[in-house]
């Protein structure tokens, strides 16, 4: 988990938890694998018919990390460096907010089914109901320098 996301353009189509996919939040992988091995194989076979072995790797990254799924894994990132700077008491604080939110919205999150701009909704609406001290935290966190890509992802999905 906390991995950078894999470079753009290079000789491979990297795949696994070495490769960034594990779900940033809850640790999981095997979802992510059968969600995406199916339409990542496609796409390499596709670009291997039409272009050769070049344009089946650009063809198989860009169906494995479209920009979308770039910023959620960057949203993530930044709630996952928040999460671990937390005491047991703000993380038990923050969980009793998270699940007051609505099934589907915890459940999207959870399950990295969201959109960047129906997660940053989520992760706004959560701020809002959470206890002064942690929103403080979270404040702190998205001040330091690792929170770079929260600013940048909020920026890009629309939210401003
Ligand atoms: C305790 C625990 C519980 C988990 N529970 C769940 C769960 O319930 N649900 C879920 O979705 N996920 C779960 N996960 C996460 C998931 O199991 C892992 O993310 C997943 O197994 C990683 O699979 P992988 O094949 O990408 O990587 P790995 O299983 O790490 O496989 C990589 C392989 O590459 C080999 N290797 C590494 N470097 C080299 C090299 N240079 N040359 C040759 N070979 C190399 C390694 O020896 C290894 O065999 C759990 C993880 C842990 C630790």
């Amino acid at each position: 988990m906390g991995l950078g996301l894999p470079a753009l353009r290079q000789p491979l189509v990297p795949f696994g938890a070495a490769a960034s996919m594990v779900h940033p939040a809850s640790g999981y992988l095997i979802s992510q694998i059968l969600r995406k091995s199916d339409p990542v194989a496609k796409s390499i076979l596709e670009g291997l018919d039409s272009g050769g072995a070049e344009a089946a790797v650009a063809s198989g990254n860009a169906t494995l990390w479209p920009r979308a799924q770039r910023r959620v894994w960057e949203l993530y990132g930044f709630g996952l460096e928040a999460l671990v700077d937390m005491n047991a008491i703000a993380i038990a604080r923050f969980f009793d907010s998270f699940f007051q939110l609505p099934l589907e919205a915890w459940s999207g999150f959870l399950a990295g089914t969201l959109g960047p701009s129906e997660l940053g909704v989520v992760m706004t609406r959560l701020f809002r109901t959470l206890p002064a001290s942690v929103r403080w935290h979270l404040v702190r966190s998205s001040l330091s320098d690792g929170a770079a890509p929260l600013a940048r992802s909020f920026l890009q999905s629309g939210l401003t």
